[in-house]
């Protein structure tokens, strides 16, 4: 398969790859322009996933690879991350359920599961024939969930019951099973289950209404004795600190997503910039739109710049959670930026979803604030300035 660099990748950064990597991104983005771009904007007006693609999804090679040998991933970060980039810049849905299902479920399980785990769960998760949630967020505690989780698990014999409530879990209504974050009555702190969604007690309600990836199907779980045997207990899991090594190597990829939504609004306004004509002359012969656009431009150059060394931090294991928070932080705040900017070159086009920028405009807004807002992520990075804490 044949890649181009994208001309929004302005310094050329993807040139980096390797041969094997670049081909694998150009089947990802065919797979993302053939097959998702013509159906997408029909299901975010009808806040549907769209089910039938997910099979092409797992053939893509991009979810669980390498975990069950190896216990990480086999790609590099920095191609996972373009992967992340090159899904959003079509659709930031699609680029969640496998962030989802890859960083979040895979990434517990791969992080914090025993071999036995890893050996039965992963395989099923790369091929999609198991779909997975992560239940961290609950209605009670969001942003303090490092310590507010009031999901309880007890132990009783060889089995856990596991009572408490979650929100804003992605995948959860058509999930087969969901990593439950929860604290051990006995110790107080936090462990992680795999609960199957067919387990009595255990019950997923769609959060409807939203006006940001209004694709993702995000549910409010209840869990009313649900009891799963010792064996679904990620075994390497024994703290709160386990959980945030998942959420590391996740942080990273939505800041790349970040990107690849800038990528999406700032292509569609430099194609909208220069069909529409407005005083005789296209748009994008008037000085203030090149503004905004050289101003997108430099967002997106410096986000990818950002992006392509906390990975190769990661690659080489030396990045810490401040520098994928500062990453998550940077990018989405201006990511933001640009999705507005482009919005207002696109005039009252730009809230309509015909003309390529809106739904990126919409679905910022949850990018910005899962897996950790603004405001956290940028706490994070106080923190490693100053030495104190202002947070905890
Ligand atoms: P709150 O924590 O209540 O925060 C509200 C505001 O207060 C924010 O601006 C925050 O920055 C600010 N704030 C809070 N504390 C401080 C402080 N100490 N200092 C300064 N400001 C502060 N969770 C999952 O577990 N699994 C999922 O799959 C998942 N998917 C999601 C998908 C979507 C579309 C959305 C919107 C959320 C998802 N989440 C998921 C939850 C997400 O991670 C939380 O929404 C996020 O962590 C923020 O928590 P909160 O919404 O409870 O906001």
């Amino acid at each position: 398969m044949t890649f181009t660099p994208l001309t929004s990748d302005f310094y050329g950064f993807a040139t980096d790859l390797t041969e094997t990597e670049q081909a694998s991104l150009g089947q990802i983005r065919a797979f993302m322009e053939d097959e998702v771009q013509p159906v997408i904007d029909d299901h975010w007006h009808r806040d549907a996933f769209p089910m039938d693609l997910i099979p092409g999804i797992a053939g893509l090679g991009v979810i669980g690879a390498g975990w069950a040998e190896s216990a990480r991933f086999e790609n590099s970060a920095v191609y996972r991350g373009w992967v992340a980039l090159e899904m959003s810049r079509i659709d930031a849905s699609v680029s969640t359920f496998v962030g989802v299902q890859n960083g979040l479920v895979a990434g517990s399980i791969g992080v914090a599961g025993s071999a036995e785990q890893r050996a039965e769960w992963l395989p099923k998760l790369a091929d999609c024939s198991v779909v997975g949630a992560f239940g961290l967020t609950e209605p009670l505690s969001g942003s303090d969930s490092s310590q507010g989780l009031r999901t309880v698990a007890r132990r009783d014999g060889d089995e856990w019951v596991i009572d408490g409530a979650k929100r804003w879990i992605g995948n959860a209504t058509h999930a087969d099973i969901v990593i439950i974050w929860a604290k051990d009555a006995d110790d107080g702190k936090v462990k992680g289950f795999i609960v199957p969604t067919d387990a009595a007690g255990y019950s997923a309600t769609k959060i409807e209404r939203k006006i940001s990836l209004r694709m993702v199907q995000n549910a409010d779980i209840v869990l009313e004795g649900v009891r799963v045997p010792e064996s679904m207990r990620l075994q390497e899991a024994s703290s709160f600190r386990d959980t945030a090594r998942v959420l590391r190597l996740t942080r990273a990829e939505v800041a790349w997503s970040a990107v690849g939504i800038m990528i999406g609004a700032y292509e569609a306004a430099v194609r909208y910039s220069r069909e529409r004509v407005q005083f005789g002359k296209p748009i994008a012969g008037h000085q203030l739109v090149q503004d905004m656009l050289a101003k997108s431009l430099g967002h997106i150059t410096a986000s990818i710049a950002l992006c392509v060394q906390v990975s190769r931090m990661l690659d080489e294991g030396r990045q810490a959670d401040a520098h994928s928070a500062l990453a998550k932080s940077f990018t989405t705040s201006h990511m933001r930026e640009v999705v507005g900017w482009c919005r207002e070159i696109c005039g009252g086009n730009g809230i309509v979803t015909d003309y390529g920028v809106a739904r990126f405009f919409a679905d910022a807004e949850a990018i910005y604030t899962y897996e950790g807002t603004a405001q956290m992520n940028a706490l994070i990075v106080g923190r490693a300035i100053t030495g104190e804490s202002a947070f905890v």
